[in-house]
């Protein structure tokens, strides 16, 4: 056993298979996990408080003589208990009691009772508060710590692991479990951390004068102290992933650069700067033998599709395939239009693979690419299901990753593995994220920035109106609509129900066609048809269609540069990164393009703060930073329901001051103390991240 084991839950005394179980609920195996099984809250049993100076809301240990107890019969029967101390007096409440109970509140007794105080019939009283009977001839005990109250689980009690964790701070202070402080004391004397001893003892049991409010908002230094480690050991982890792919074998994509500059020569307009940039760094990537690993972030229409066509033709011009995956069908299909009509002229053809194909279509694209016939192929995850082989493929694009996750990232990864090497991959996203969260959530990953938008865009106009003025809305449509321009109206819902969605957006779609008769009104929705989706957009595209009422399905990357005006509908529901998404839906073309934010009133103070953002700045980095600020992490990322980071202890939303430092303190790591980062992975993520096996 080397150092860094620790001791599993069962050697603590009273721990059998059954309450080892319940503890595996909650993720705890080990003594340590135990240790770092922190408590959500504490409660303040190390003093009992004069009744007279309790306020509404305290939790507090009281201790007085019974002066009254009596069973009141109303609409329920209870149990009223009066209770005085000599600074005042205190009414306890028990809707449930028994004769054993009523008899300890024998007026006279001397009781000690913890609880909540509450306003009462005739003044403060306690519902339910655990109570015993003292004796004042021989004062009882009151706590020497704060005490935890823990996550628990079905059939664990407090007390339980109350006990457990003394058993096992005993154990760390006797020098029986070596929870070995991983930070080399350098590292830490510069943080100003308290040592991991020291924090895991306080944190479990506070003294009595320990800063209640602080550890509630969980900005206590010990508290600090864990979150940074977990989250160095999670960006460590992140970043020896990508030093393994550095290991990894991939084909060097040397294209001689005949397709890609036929593809530009033909493009109506030339690359941006920033563009050029970023396309370069991706080429030179691809001619390493190791796989790329990169990120691009752009910000909606910054004109990522075209350096992804790039690259793809870099991987065909080295005779190998490409493979563009987008998460949703509407999505991938615009991609397939825009490859398609961009590779046809150079005699490339573009496969086309998502779920609903028929069988022998189906079976015929999946012959062309097991057999090497087919050079390029967009679709959706189908693209990587069981059955699909590929005979070459070298690089593998994912268009708005932050939809699939990091695990499914790597899982692509090793199913696009083939005779030891794998495929390059170029990830794009729209979604910007902060640095400081990239270097910890991405730490695995190359980034580049897209951050100039082609020229002559004019920045779209916000508004934010409450939809009690929605027939001036309307009436705002139409006259857009009647001086020639394209319009969205999309409806959002709070129920992720595709169902529910179409019907809201079939509801509102028949109010405006019924206020707005002279307008060509479509409709589009997930629950449709893969062809009439298709028909739908290409109408709208074409003009045949003036208003489109859609639900959140074109929230990412549909492109139609005449739609000039886009209504969002109670779009106090959805995020910022989301509306970010929506609104880049216009402004495409020439034309000065606006955006109505249409909100259900009474608006939070928070709400109001966040359509405030979207009116005032257009720039998708300072909207994710907000979105950061005012929802958290797992928006901006889109990874709540994924997993990416599983922390126990940190919060990548309360902690992001740790991040830089965290990233930083990363590296130190890996250079000066390469056996400390692996204990640390070991400790924090362990088992539970084995990537690529997904
Ligand atoms: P996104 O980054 O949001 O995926 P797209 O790749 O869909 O953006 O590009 C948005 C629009 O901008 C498309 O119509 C595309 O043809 C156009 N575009 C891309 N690059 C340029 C450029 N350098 N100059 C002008 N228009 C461009
Ligand atoms: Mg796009």
């Amino acid at each position: 056993m080397d150092a860094n084991d620790s001791p599993p839950v069962t050697a603590l005394k009273g721990v059998g298979p059954r309450l080892a179980a319940r503890l595996e609920h909650l993720g705890i195996h080990t003594v340590d996990d135990l240790l770092f099984h922190l408590p959500l809250r504490y409660q303040d049993r190390t003093r009992v408080v004069p009744i007279g100076t309790l306020r509404p809301g305290d939790e507090a240990v009281i201790e007085g003589e019974v002066l009254l107890t009596e069973i009141k019969f109303g609409k329920r029967r209870m149990l009223l208990s009066r209770i005085g101390d000599g600074s005042g007096t205190l009414t306890l409440r028990f809707f449930h009691f028994s004769a054993t109970m009523q008899q300890s509140l024998a007026r006279g007794s001397r009781v000690r009772c913890y609880g909540e105080a509450r306003p009462g019939t005739v003044g403060l009283e306690m519902v339910h508060p655990e109570f015993r009977r003292v004796d004042e001839t021989a004062p009882t005990a009151v706590e020497e710590h704060l005490t935890p109250i823990y996550p628990t689980t079905e059939g664990l009690q407090q007390p339980s692991l109350r006990n457990l964790t003394s058993q096992a701070l005993q154990w760390l202070h006797d020098g029986r479990l070596p929870l070995i402080d991983h930070l080399p004391p350098e590292l830490l004397r510069g943080l100003g951390f308290p040592s991991l001893q020291e924090a895991v003892t306080y944190l479990h049991r506070p003294p009595p004068d320990a800063p209640l409010s602080l550890l509630a908002e969980v900005r206590h230094p010990a508290q600090r102290r864990l979150a940074f480690e977990e989250l160095l050991a999670h960006t460590l982890s992140l970043r020896r992933l990508r030093a393994q792919s550095q290991r990894h074998k991939a084909p060097p994509l040397h294209g001689d650069g005949v397709l890609r500059e036929r593809f530009l020569a033909a493009l109506p307009f030339p690359l941006t700067g920033a563009q050029q940039r970023v396309g370069a760094e991706i080429a030179r990537d691809l001619q390493q033998p190791h796989p790329m690993q990169r990120l691009v972030q752009g910000d909606v229409g910054s004109g990522k599709t075209v350096v992804a066509a790039l690259a793809a033709l870099q991987a065909v011009e080295a005779g190998y395939q490409a493979a563009v995956m987008a998460p949703t069908e509407l999505l991938a299909e615009q991609h397939f239009h825009n490859f398609a009509r961009w590779l046809a002229p150079l005699g490339i053809e573009v496969a086309w693979l998502a779920g609903k194909l028929k069988t022998k279509a189906r079976r015929d694209i999946l012959q062309g690419l097991a057999d090497g016939s087919t050079r390029i192929a967009v679709g959706t995850h189908a693209l990587f299901q069981e059955g699909v082989e590929f005979h070459d493929l070298g690089l593998v694009i994912i268009d708005e990753q932050h939809r699939f996750g990091v695990h499914q990232r790597l899982a692509l990864r090793e199913k696009g593995k083939s005779g030891g090497r794998y495929p390059h991959q170029l990830i794009m996203t729209a979604t910007p994220i902060p640095r400081t969260l990239a270097m910890t959530a991405y730490a695995d990953l190359d980034c580049s920035i897209i951050d100039e938008l082609p020229p002559g865009r004019t920045p779209v106009e916000t508004v934010v109106i409450p939809d009690s003025r929605r027939d001036a809305v309307v009436a705002r449509v139409h006259s857009a609509c009647r001086a020639g321009r394209q319009a969205y109206w999309v409806c959002t819902l709070i129920e992720e129900s595709e169902t529910l969605a179409a019907q809201a957006a079939q509801d509102t779609a028949a109010l405006l066609a019924a206020a707005l008769p002279d307008l060509r009104i479509g409709l589009v929705h997930g629950r449709l048809r893969q062809d009439e989706k298709e028909r739908v957009m290409a109408d709208f595209k074409d003009g045949r269609i003036d208003l489109l009422v859609a639900t959140t399905v074109i929230e990412v990357g549909v492109d139609v540069p005449n739609a000039s005006l886009m209504i969002i509908e109670n779009a106090e529901r959805l995020g910022l990164a989301q509306l970010h998404q929506l609104r880049g839906r216009v402004g495409r073309g020439s034309t000065e393009s606006h955006c109505v934010l249409m909100y259900h009133g009474p608006l939070s103070l928070q709400g109001r703060e966040r359509l405030a953002v979207m009116r005032e700045t257009a720039d998708g980095f300072e909207i994710a930073r907000k979105d950061l600020e005012l929802r958290g992490p797992g928006e901006v990322l889109g990874t709540r329901q994924t997993g990416l980071l599983q922390l126990r202890i940190a919060d990548l939303q309360r902690d992001q001051s740790l991040l830089a430092e965290a990233s930083r303190s990363a590296d130190l790591l890996l250079q000066r103390w390469p056996q400390q980062a692996a204990l640390l992975i070991r400790r924090w993520v362990g088992a539970a991240t084995r990537y690529g096996e997904v």
